[in-house]
């Protein structure tokens, strides 16, 4: 049976932007296909509030990662881990041999500026990462905060921030926050089927990536901007989902960003209601997440049966994650859900644990 996807991703596709791929294939050096990345480049700058080139990777995120990794840094990496999707960037460091340390917060903390200022006041760092959603406890960290600190203090240090369950939920302005590397895959926030990443990144960035010999080869931003101005990249992308893309964009715009934005919080805000009502919420409640919320166990339910009744009725949420897992539970409120999704569900919940 078909479930609604209220899991922080894959999320759930709209049968247009599923047909928007059912179209015939173009060749990737065919005129038709610079039209269709020159269409949907603006698109994506626009949202991302950027004059800075955005790339297009047949990959999932982490690929970006690391690939964003592999041409940041000649010194060391600082990398802020706060859950699992901020300890992968850390692991991605050290596991591909670039020298790194890392700030680390318990779950269900957020990053601060604070604890960043003390961290790089060491000056031993030209990178750091952050994650804007940290999905797998339900965190927004302040990256804008975090940035403008670095900004002024650290103007050396580039900001890497994978907004993978953030981008196209919430506002991200990547040329006024000063980030560096902004990526996200499609299958969040962008209510796109999975396998292609987007990728905003700063002019200081592709220059740092240039004076790094061993950067790799699929990911560098040199090799693409090789291809960019003729609206093209250097391997083959993902057309069927770029040709989505272009087709979602339009409707995002089209919905405005300012009501995207906002649409989002209002979901955000219903759903932590609810969860303070029947339940708690897990994380700091400063720094709640306006796409996922993890909603800690408190009534000792059987998440996975609840899981199996929902599927029953056509829905699926997320158990909590890793060791998080029966302890907590999260709701995903993103992409083209719509507050009547969410109102569908909670009843759903409440009546099947007779709350
Ligand atoms: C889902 C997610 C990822 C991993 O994305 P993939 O597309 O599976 O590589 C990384 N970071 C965050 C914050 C995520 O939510």
């Amino acid at each position: 049976m078909y479930k609604k996807l209220f899991i922080p991703g894959p999320t759930h596709v709209r049968n247009e932007i599923l047909q928007a791929q059912a179209v015939p294939m173009i060749g990737h050096r065919a005129k038709e296909y610079s039209d269709l990345q020159a269409s949907v480049t603006p698109k994506l700058q626009k949202m991302l509030y950027t004059d800075a080139h955005v790339y297009l990777f047949a990959s999932s995120s982490t690929g970006v990662m690391e690939g964003s990794i592999r041409q940041a840094s000649t010194k060391k990496i600082l990398n802020t881990v706060c859950g699992a999707f901020s300890k992968r960037w850390h692991e991605i460091t050290l596991l591909n041999g670039v020298a790194a340390d890392k700030l680390e917060v318990a779950m269900g903390q957020a990053i601060t500026p604070a604890l960043v200022d003390e961290a790089l006041s060491s000056r031993e760092y030209d990178a750091i990462t952050l994650v804007l959603n940290e999905t797998s406890t339900g965190i927004m960290n302040p990256v804008k905060d975090i940035a403008a600190m670095i900004h002024e203090k650290y103007p050396d240090v580039l900001i890497l921030v994978d907004a993978v369950s953030g981008m196209a939920g919430t506002k991200i302005e990547f040329d006024a926050w000063n980030l560096d590397v902004c990526l996200a895959g499609v299958q969040k926030c962008f209510a796109l089927p999975a396998g292609l990443t987007v990728c905003a990144v700063s002019d200081r960035a592709r220059e740092r990536g240039k004076e790094i010999p061993n950067r790799g080869y699929y990911f560098a931003w040199d090799a693409m901007d090789s291809k960019y101005d003729k609206h093209q990249t250097p391997a083959t992308p993902a057309i069927s989902l770029i040709q989505a893309l272009d087709v979602q964009m339009d409707a995002i715009l089209a919905e405005g960003l300012e009501n995207r934005w906002a649409r989002h919080s209002e979901m955000a805000a219903y759903i932590q209601d609810w969860a303070r009502k029947y339940f708690k919420l897990y994380s700091d409640e400063r720094y709640l997440s306006q796409t996922v919320t993890n909603v800690e166990n408190t009534r000792g339910i059987s998440v996975a049966d609840l899981n199996k009744e929902l599927g029953n009725r056509g829905a699926m949420i997320s158990n909590g994650y890793g060791n998080l897992k029966e302890k907590a539970f999260r709701i995903a409120h993103m992409g083209d859900l719509q507050m009547e999704d969410l109102v569908w569900l909670t009843g759903q919940i409440e009546d099947i644990l007779n709350l």
